[in-house]
């Protein structure tokens, strides 16, 4: 059921305990959108946990509403939870957390393959970020948003859109962003933290650049994550996809890679074809320009079924 904006605050009010959840290999968005409703939950005196099935990746760990995250199995909840998914399509997209529900279930989201799974849902497709429905929503609802709110929505809202120059950044997108920084969001601040990295990791970067490879005449770029390429890039690959991206004449831009041997991930990006219809052939969705899906099948394979799909639909 999609919920008007004083609905959604009035269902929140009613409940004490707020199980808070996002998508497993969770991003920017995710995770600002987690710290920022944690703090603003925690404001109304509400008692919000922050569970994910995942680790978060360290450039994110200045965020302080993200410092206390908790995995599945260190929570019981019960019938008198609220759990609310951020910033993800479907139960399946939680992983282990998914366990934790007893109680209502709401959604907020952005993604236009969202399932519509929830008990109450608030899905704006039209926003960039999670983090920009959020913003909307807070302000609406007359919350004050704190300097740390701030920073943790303008991460959410950059990292989703490229810090504003994907095409999913609209008048809104900066309308938004503006009002975060005169709350007190540090733009400068935000880049430096996620664009550090250790040396080690700078130069992952050269190793797998050599292996950015074209299909399609020239249409299509992929990176394929070989375990012995993940030994240079650690598991936090997901920055790298835009360099496929960014090289000139590419439409389609992915990754693959490596989980297990029957397993393989996908991350789909796009200048003009729709990726999300590409990655619901897998199962998986996400946006227009933006997708992602699990192949089940062993990684050369997976390649050649994905790169066979992109190809039918450029
Ligand atoms: P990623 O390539 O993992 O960064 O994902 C790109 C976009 O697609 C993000 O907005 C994800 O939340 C979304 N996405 C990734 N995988 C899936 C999936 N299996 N189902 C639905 N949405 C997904
Ligand atoms: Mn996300
Ligand atoms: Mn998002």
């Amino acid at each position: 059921m999609n919920c008007s904006v004083s609905e959604l605050k009035e269902l929140l009010g009613q409940y004490e305990h707020i199980l808070l959840t996002a998508h497993v290999n969770p991003d920017g968005d995710a995770v600002g959108a987690l710290a920022a409703t944690g703090e603003m939950l925690r404001a109304w005196g509400k008692q919000a946990l922050i569970v994910l099935d995942d680790d978060v990746d360290d450039k994110f760990e200045f965020l302080p509403g993200i410092r206390t995250v908790y995995k599945p199995d260190d929570v019981k909840t019960d019938a008198s939870w609220l759990t609310l998914i951020l910033d993800a399509t479907g139960v399946d997209r939680i992983g282990k957390t998914a366990e934790l529900i007893h109680g209502p279930l709401v959604n907020i989201d952005h993604h236009i393959s969202n399932a519509h799974f929830a008990d109450a849902e608030y899905i704006r497709p039209d926003y960039a970020a999670t983090g920009e429905v959020l913003t909307d929503l807070f302000t609406q609802w007359g919350c004050a948003i704190t300097p740390s709110m701030a920073n943790a929505l303008y991460l959410a809202i950059a990292t989703d859109c490229g810090f504003f120059k994907f095409s999913n950044t609209t008048g809104h997108t900066l309308r938004m962003a503006a009002l975060l920084v005169e709350a007190g969001a540090q733009p400068n601040v935000i880049s430096e933290h996620l664009e550090a990295q250790s040396l080690v990791k700078l130069q992952a970067l050269s190793e797998v650049l050599k292996h950015i490879d074209l299909y399609g005449d020239g249409k299509v770029a992929g990176i394929t994550f070989t375990p012995d390429i993940l030994q240079y890039t650690g598991e936090h690959t997901g920055g790298y996809i835009d360099y496929a991206r960014t090289v000139k004449g590419v439409d389609v831009a992915f990754t693959v890679k490596y989980i297990s041997a029957e397993e393989t991930r996908v991350s789909l990006r796009s200048k003009a074809t729709d990726v999300n219809a590409i990655a619901a052939v897998f199962g998986g969705g996400g946006h227009i320009r933006a997708a992602g899906c699990t192949i089940k099948a062993p990684l050369a394979e997976a390649k050649t079924m994905l790169i066979k799909e992109i190809l039918k639909a450029l």
